[in-house]
């Protein structure tokens, strides 16, 4: 994919280092994603760069480690399935992604970490953001004693509607 060669690019011509002054190359994204990952408080090693790149590259996605290791296997981003794993949660407890509970065999993880809504495509698996005016859930229980509510998530699942046939 032609949109992944800078990356290789920069990353060749370069190893990020702690002590990277990041001066000259302010403004462009590696520089962006590598503050990014600073101020989640996690060291931008060259294999959370290219997983972060691969990642927040392309505006609001969800995807599970399988998705993520393809294209980081089509973008020759030399990562171990286990890898691309602890790189997801790791991010996720930075609070870069935010993992969905949509499906117990696979998580998802949302690359825009910020409350909102899904519908769930089951049989395809495909999640796709709720408009933000989608739904509103204004009368929820009381949380038990000591508790408050965090967050409220809702999940519309679909389904293919039964075609009666095609003209
Ligand atoms: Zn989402």
């Amino acid at each position: 994919m032609s949109d992944l060669t800078p990356l290789q690019a920069v990353l060749n011509a370069r190893a990020p280092s702690s002590a990277d002054p990041a001066g000259p190359r302010r403004g462009c994204p590696l520089s962006d994603l590598r503050d990014r990952l600073r101020r989640a408080g996690l060291r931008p090693t060259r294999q959370r760069l290219s997983l972060g790149w691969l990642l927040f590259g392309r505006g609001d996605r969800h995807l599970t480690a399988e998705m993520l290791y393809d294209e980081a296997m089509r973008a020759k981003v030399p990562v171990s399935l286990a890898t691309v794993y602890n790189t997801l949660h790791q991010f996720t407890e930075a609070g870069l992604l935010r993992q969905l509970a949509l499906d117990g065999s696979k998580a998802y993880f949302d690359t825009n970490p910020s409350e909102h809504h899904h519908f769930f495509l089951e049989e395809e698996g495909a999640v796709i953001d709720m408009p933000e005016c989608g739904i509103s859930v204004d009368s929820l229980p009381e949380a038990p004693d000591g508790m408050e509510i965090a967050g409220v998530e809702v999940i519309v699942r679909l389904r293919r509607r039964a075609t009666s046939g095609r003209a």
